[in-house]
């Protein structure tokens, strides 16, 4: 074989490794990822997302960061940011999961996945058709607080019917949770014809897991509330034959005020529990 200087093999491996990343930089990935990075230059520049940029992202990532606004800071197409800069992913990239998965190794996209049927027509309900059961709980313990005590600090009175029953309950008031059932109250305050569903509420504020689970019940951060438990229905305590037959005795006008200042029933839930609301605003 002829000689070659090694100075001359060197500039030659130089021109290849150029003309490769030459012609890598030209695949469709690359580009992207180069648009990617002008755009983010752009939005601190600006110190703002355009809309279209917000229009982009996974419409699930959308609806969380409306719904908390003073929860995060940022999001991009994979993951959210709250105010002190702790990283949510959003899909943990596991697909098809089982009901029993989604339940207890959700992601947000799961939390996300179940549309909630706002208003009056719900009905029938699908076999594990839960919209708000699934629960990424990492989301509701660094909201509200993920000890018992730290909830705690976070709670203030509210006056439930305060011109008939005029009970003291317990709310928190991260998110303005506690305003917002206090609105609730307020509203069902002038309907008397609803207040037999109301007296007597069955609880908020408890720190405990879900019966039958490992998980924490929505009650651990006082942004929930039971009404009265005696006009009310829930599969775990169903004495029929086939607990899972749908059965409710709430009327809808009092779900729709809840819905209105962001709370879901757990009266649309295949899984039913009539007597509970949520404050899940990221699903109505
Ligand atoms: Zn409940």
């Amino acid at each position: 074989m002829k000689y070659i200087p090694t100075n001359r093999i060197m500039r030659l491996l130089t021109i290849s490794y150029i003309l490769l990343s030459l012609l890598m930089a030209c695949s469709d990935g690359e580009l992207e990822q180069g648009e990617e990075a002008m755009t983010e230059e752009r939005g601190v520049e600006n110190g703002e997302r355009t809309e279209n940029e917000e229009a982009a992202l996974p419409s699930g990532i959308q609806k969380l960061l409306s719904a908390y606004p003073d929860f995060w800071d940022r999001a991009d197409q994979e993951a959210l940011w709250t105010q002190d800069q702790t990283k949510f992913v959003y899909d943990d990239g596991i697909p098809h999961k089982s009901y029993d998965s989604l339940l207890n190794y959700p992601d947000l996209e799961d939390q996300m996945s179940m549309p909630y049927p706002k208003g009056r027509t719900y009905l029938p309900l699908e076999p594990n058709e839960d919209p708000g059961r699934v629960r990424y709980e990492p989301l509701f313990t660094k909201m509200y607080g993920a000890t018992k005590e730290a909830v705690r600090k976070n709670l203030v009175e509210i006056r439930w019917l305060p011109s008939t029953l005029n009970q003291s309950l317990l709310i928190s008031k991260v998110n303005g949770v506690a305003e917002k059932l206090q609105a609730i109250s307020d509203t069902l305050d002038k309907l008397p014809h609803l207040h037999k569903y109301l007296q007597k509420p069955g609880g908020t504020f408890n720190w405990r897991k879900i019966a039958g689970t490992d998980r924490l019940s929505m009650h651990s951060f006082g942004v929930t509330i039971d009404i009265n438990v005696k006009y009310s229905h829930y599969w775990r305590w169903a004495t029929q034959k086939n607990p899972l037959l749908y059965q409710n005795e709430i009327p809808l006008e009092i779900v729709e005020i809840f819905e209105h200042y962001g709370f879901i029933w757990g009266g649309k839930w295949y899984h039913y529990d009539t007597m509970h609301f949520e404050y899940r605003p990221e699903l109505l």
